[in-house]
């Protein structure tokens, strides 16, 4: 092994910047991943890349970037109680001190222990590097079956969209509306194709992206989005609507006709996060009995379902990965990501 690795730091002016640093040791209940594949996530664009905008759970602290990792243990500190060198792993992408409720749930994306929460590429180092620590605790196996990519993308994206579509309740008895079609939202038709869906209606403003969902077989019907697109939905259904709506655009429009394109006792779940959007409660939501639901990430236990299922089902989340960079062009890979003219980016420490 060799002593320094390559590391990608985002300064946040839309640049990024290229390290060599030591590869570290794994303390007592850590590992040292070899990291494989590295997905860039929205939210890296969203808060770090162009600017350090994030407060809080979303504050960058000048650590190695990349929240989405997944690779191969070479090597396991003392007190490990489950995984050793070799196994394959992805990293559930926050850290939390493990003793809260929120962690005892295996929530550990709402730890409430400010001093002990960290997540990966936020707080402390992440996956854009040839080699990351992990803690145990965080770690879910990757079968042999998945990819490297496959798992990058539960580490964030699928484990996500999973959580809001299981809260919501996803069966082959709903037409489902997608809005935004970014990689969460081609996660989200995924996904409700395996649950069930026969119906699956997407909205997003770039022709590549709604190009993408149909060609993939993710999406059913596609609209560019605009001012007709509760009417073209209703259309579509009957004249009812959908039974259900996912929000993965967190764009305000969009959002108001997620809420309005779901029929009459139906269920919207939002998951893009950041933005606003303005509704009228009473014709929008109340006459109409329906629900909207709010869902953050996952838990530890979901996302080790999630793989299971994905086996099962035979689901490649590598599918939507569209474009894949060797670590010495990181880069080039934000730089695409910010352009949205792509399905997800991935980063492979090994493709070099
Ligand atoms: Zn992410
Ligand atoms: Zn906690």
């Amino acid at each position: 092994m060799s002593k320094t690795m390559k590391a990608a730091y985002l300064p946040g002016d839309s640049t990024v910047e290229l390290k060599d640093v030591p590869v570290p040791a794994p303390g007592h209940g850590e590992v040292l991943l070899a990291v494989r594949a590295s997905t860039i996530c929205g939210s890296d664009i969203r808060c770090i890349y162009h600017e350090h905008l994030g407060k809080g759970p979303e504050g960058y602290q000048g650590v190695i970037a990349g929240h989405e990792p997944c690779g191969v243990i070479v090597e396991a500190g003392p007190g490990c109680r489950r995984f050793k060198a070799g196994d394959r792993v992805i990293v559930y992408h926050i850290s939390g001190c493990g003793v809260c409720n929120d962690c005892r749930r295996g929530y550990m994306i709402s730890c409430t222990s400010a001093e002990y929460r960290r997540a990966y590429g936020w707080q402390r180092d992440g996956g854009m590097a040839e080699y990351m620590i992990a803690e145990e605790k965080d770690l879910i196996y990757l079968p042999d079956s998945l990819s490297f990519l496959d798992g990058a993308q539960v580490a964030c994206g699928f484990g996500t969209v999973y959580e809001g579509l299981e809260k919501m309740g996803i069966c082959g008895n709903d037409a489902v509306l997608i809005t935004g079609l970014g990689p969460v939202g081609l996660a989200a038709g995924a996904l409700c194709r395996k649950l069930g869906a026969e119906k699956i209606i997407g909205i997003d403003i770039a022709e590549e992206r709604r190009h993408l969902a149909l060609s993939l077989g993710l999406c059913d019907n596609v609209l560019a989005a605009g001012p007709d697109n509760v009417a073209q939905v209703r259309d579509l259904t009957g004249g009812y609507g959908v039974e259900r709506a996912v929000d993965c655009s967190a764009n305000a429009e969009a959002r108001a006709i997620a809420i309005r394109a779901t029929r009459k006792w139906g269920k919207m779940v939002m998951i893009g996060e950041g933005g606003t959007v303005a509704f009228n409660p009473s014709p929008d939501i109340i006459h109409d009995q329906k629900t909207i639901l709010g869902s953050w990430v996952t838990s530890t236990w979901l996302m080790e379902e999630l793989v299971e299922r994905l086996v099962r089902w035979n689901l490649h989340p590598e599918q939507i990965i569209t474009h894949r960079f060797p670590l010495k062009q990181a880069p080039e890979a934000y730089r695409l990501m910010a352009s949205g003219r792509c399905g997800k980016v991935a980063v492979c420490p090994d493709a070099e």
